[in-house]
């Protein structure tokens, strides 16, 4: 059975920078049922605590960090850089473990975020970008999907289980 690495705080864990978590969402729901759920919240795997100050990266480019020439930095100036990377190392052991291939992260995350981001302002700006774990596990392979993106991810979760090419037998 093909496994799915989750961000923690969609499955209503609370562990997001302001005390706060997301859901339910009925597809999780039954994903964890059926044992495929391999949860990860990066930030706090990275060592940084629950509430926190909020971060964002210049630009939104998480793989502008993995790379070195960014920092991740709060809204306080501090340099969380590292803790951000030690989150990602870990999302991509993860998946290493588990031959995961998929992974549903938190949209607008600083560290989940697999299509936009907050620009570095902490003004509620968007860019096209991505997290540092999600870039990190693009790397490496993994379809990263938002939860905004039930649908799409749950029909590459069953291609791949079924080694079709992405469509869903109804039948
Ligand atoms: Fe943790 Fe990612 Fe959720 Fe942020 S978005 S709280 S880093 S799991």
């Amino acid at each position: 059975m093909q496994k799915i690495l989750v961000s923690r705080c969609l499955l209503g864990q609370r562990v997001r920078y302001d005390g706060g978590a997301h859901g339910p969402f009925g597809l999780l729901e039954r994903w964890q049922q059926q044992g495929r759920i391999v949860p990860l919240c990066p930030e706090v795997a990275g060592g940084l605590p629950t509430p926190r100050a909020p971060a964002e990266i210049a630009g939104g480019q998480g793989a502008q960090v993995l790379d070195g020439h960014l920092p991740v930095l709060t809204i306080e100036g501090e340099d969380v850089t590292a803790a951000f990377v030690d989150g990602a190392e870990q999302a991509c052991a993860l998946v290493a473990r588990h031959a995961i291939r998929i992974a549903l992260l938190k949209a607008r995350s600083p560290s989940c975020g697999n299509r936009e981001n907050y620009d570095g302002t902490f003004s509620g700006t968007k860019v096209v970008g991505e997290g540092v774990t999600a870039a990190a596990l693009r790397r490496i392979g993994v379809q990263v999907f938002s939860e905004e993106e039930l649908p799409a991810a749950e029909a590459a979760l069953m291609a791949l289980e079924h080694g079709t090419s992405g469509t869903i037998d109804l039948g």
